[in-house]
C-alpha cells in the first residue's frame, strides 16, 4: 500500500511536470500568419495576422528603409516608419490602438539591396521570386523572449505556379519557418522539371540569350563536380534561380546570392542582349556563378561580423576553377590586381570583406598546401563539417583553430593580426548608413 503511495505520487509529478513544460513551450512561441497574394492584374499584397493585439511590428531584416517607399498599408490609420534608436522599420496605428491584422499593396518590382537578397526578382516571362525573409516580422519587439514561428500561405491565380524546393502547386501553398533567414518563393509560368538537368531544379528566364543560357548548362556539372572533389557534398537537390530585369537609368550588374539550397542568379540592364557583348562578359559570368557556388558548398556558413571569412573563400573558391579550366590569363590577372589595389586603398568595409578576403584566403591556401593538396578548400571541408555537428560553435574562433592544426599557431596567428588591423583603419561606422 505505502509502495503504492509513493508510485501514484511520482506519477502525478510526471503529469504535473510534463503539463507545465508543454505549457511552457506554447507559451514561449508566437505565431504570425503572413498572407502573401498574387492578383490577377498582377497586384501584390501582404496581410498579417497576430495571435494577441500588438501595438507595434518590427521587421527583422532592414537593410534600408525602402519599405517605406514600396508598402502602402490598406487601410489608413496604419502606418510604416522608423525607429530613430535602431534604425528599423516597423507598423504601427496612428490612434495608438493595438491591432490583430495588417496589410499592405507591395511594389513587386526589382530592388538590390545591398546588404541583403532582392525581395522581389522579376522574370521576363511574368515570373516572379521574391524573398521570405523580408516579410518576417517581430509582435511588438524582436528583443522579446518569444520564439518567432511563421505560417506563410502564398496565393496566386491559377495560371501560376507556386514553387518551393521540391514542390509545386496551383493556387495556395502553405508552409512553416523560423525566424532565421528565409527562403525564395516562385510564382510564376515555369512548371517543376520532372526531369531535373544535373541534379538542379532550375527556374531560368527565357530572355536570358541562349549562350547565356547554354552556358549556364554547360558549366553547371563541371563545377558540380569540381566542388564535389574537394568539399562536403550537398544533402538536397539545389534549386538554381536566373532571372532578368530591364532598366531605364542607365544602371546594370548583377546581383547573385545562395539561400539554404536555393542559388540566385539576377542581371539587370537595359537590355540583356547590350551586356552580352561586354568585354569579358562570359569570364565575369563564370567568375560570377563560381563564387555562387562556393556559397552553396560552404552550406550557409555565413558569419555577418567576419563576411571576408566566406566571400574572400568564395573569391579564391572562384579564381581557382577558373584556374582550372585555363581560362584567359589576362582576365585572371586583371581581376587579381583589382583585389590588391582595393584591399589597398579601400574604405568601404564590403570591398575589404571581397577584396582582401581573397588574397588572405590565397595565403592561406599556399600555406595549406605545403602540407596538404587541397589547401584551401581543405580547410572549409573540415570547418563545414564541424559546423553540421555543433550550429552553435563560435565560428570565427574555429576558422582559426583549424586553420593553426593545418599549417601552425604562428601563422594563424600573423594572419589573425593582419585581419584585425586592416579593419581597424576603415573609418569608424556612424550613425545609421543612408
Ligand atoms: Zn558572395
Amino acid at each position: 500500500m505505502h509502495k503504492k503511495l509513493v508510485l501514484l505520487v511520482l506519477l502525478a509529478c510526471a503529469i504535473g511536470i510534463w503539463l507545465a513544460a508543454a505549457w511552457m513551450d506554447a507559451n514561449s512561441k508566437a505565431i504570425v500568419e503572413v498572407e502573401v497574394s498574387k492578383t490577377e492584374q498582377d497586384e501584390w499584397f501582404v496581410a498579417y495576422h497576430f495571435e494577441e493585439p500588438v501595438e507595434r511590428v518590427t521587421f527583422i531584416r532592414n537593410p534600408d528603409t525602402s519599405r517605406l517607399q514600396r508598402w502602402a498599408p490598406i487601410e489608413p490609420n496604419y502606418y510604416l516608419a522608423v525607429d530613430s534608436e535602431t534604425g528599423n522599420e516597423y507598423v504601427a496605428r496612428s490612434d495608438g490602438q493595438a491591432f490583430n491584422s495588417v496589410a499592405f499593396q507591395l511594389d513587386p518590382t526589382y530592388v538590390a539591396l545591398r546588404k541583403d537578397y532582392a525581395p522581389f526578382s522579376t522574370f521576363s516571362d511574368g515570373g516572379t521570386a521574391w524573398f521570405t525573409g523580408r516579410f518576417k516580422v517581430c509582435p511588438q519587439s524582436c528583443s522579446s523572449a518569444l520564439a518567432f514561428s511563421y505560417n506563410f500561405t502564398m496565393q496566386a491565380p491559377l495560371s501560376d505556379y507556386i514553387r518551393l524546393p521540391e514542390q509545386a502547386v496551383r493556387g495556395e501553398l502553405n508552409w512553416q519557418e523560423s525566424a532565421s533567414d528565409g527562403q525564395v518563393v516562385y510564382v510564376g509560368p515555369q512548371a517543376a522539371d520532372a526531369t531535373a538537368k544535373n541534379g538542379f531544379e532550375t527556374i531560368i528566364d527565357p530572355i536570358l540569350p541562349a549562350s547565356l543560357k547554354q552556358r549556364l548548362r554547360q558549366d553547371v556539372p563541371p563545377l558540380t563536380a569540381y566542388f564535389n572533389q574537394r568539399m562536403p557534398h550537398l544533402t538536397e537537390r539545389p534549386m538554381l534561380l536566373a532571372s532578368f530585369s530591364p532598366t531605364t537609368d542607365g544602371r546594370f550588374g548583377y546581383q547573385g546570392g545562395v539561400i539554404g539550397n536555393q542559388m540566385l542568379l539576377h542581371w539587370y540592364g537595359h537590355s540583356m542582349a547590350e551586356r552580352v557583348t561586354a568585354p569579358y562578359f562570359v569570364e565575369d559570368t563564370l567568375w560570377f556563378v563560381a563564387h555562387e557556388f562556393a556559397h552553396l558548398y560552404q552550406a550557409g556558413q555565413f558569419s555577418n561580423e567576419q563576411a571576408w571569412i566566406h566571400e574572400g573563400a568564395a573569391e579564391f573558391m572562384a579564381l581557382s576553377y577558373l584556374r582550372t579550366i585555363r581560362t584567359n590569363g589576362v582576365y585572371l590577372n586583371h581581376r587579381l590586381q583589382g583585389a590588391k589595389q582595393k584591399c589597398a586603398t579601400s574604405e568601404d568595409t564590403f570591398e575589404v570583406h571581397y577584396a582582401c578576403g581573397l588574397l588572405w584566403a590565397a595565403d592561406i591556401d599556399q600555406q595549406i598546401k605545403l602540407q596538404y593538396p587541397h589547401g584551401l578548400f581543405f580547410l572549409w571541408y573540415m570547418y563545414v563539417q564541424e559546423l553540421a555537428e555543433d550550429p552553435y560553435a563560435d565560428t570565427y574562433q574555429l576558422y582559426f583553430k583549424l586553420l593553426a592544426q593545418l599549417t601552425d599557431e604562428a601563422f594563424a596567428e600573423q594572419l589573425r593580426t593582419r585581419v584585425e588591423l586592416r579593419y581597424q583603419q576603415l573609418p569608424a561606422v556612424t550613425g545609421i548608413a543612408p
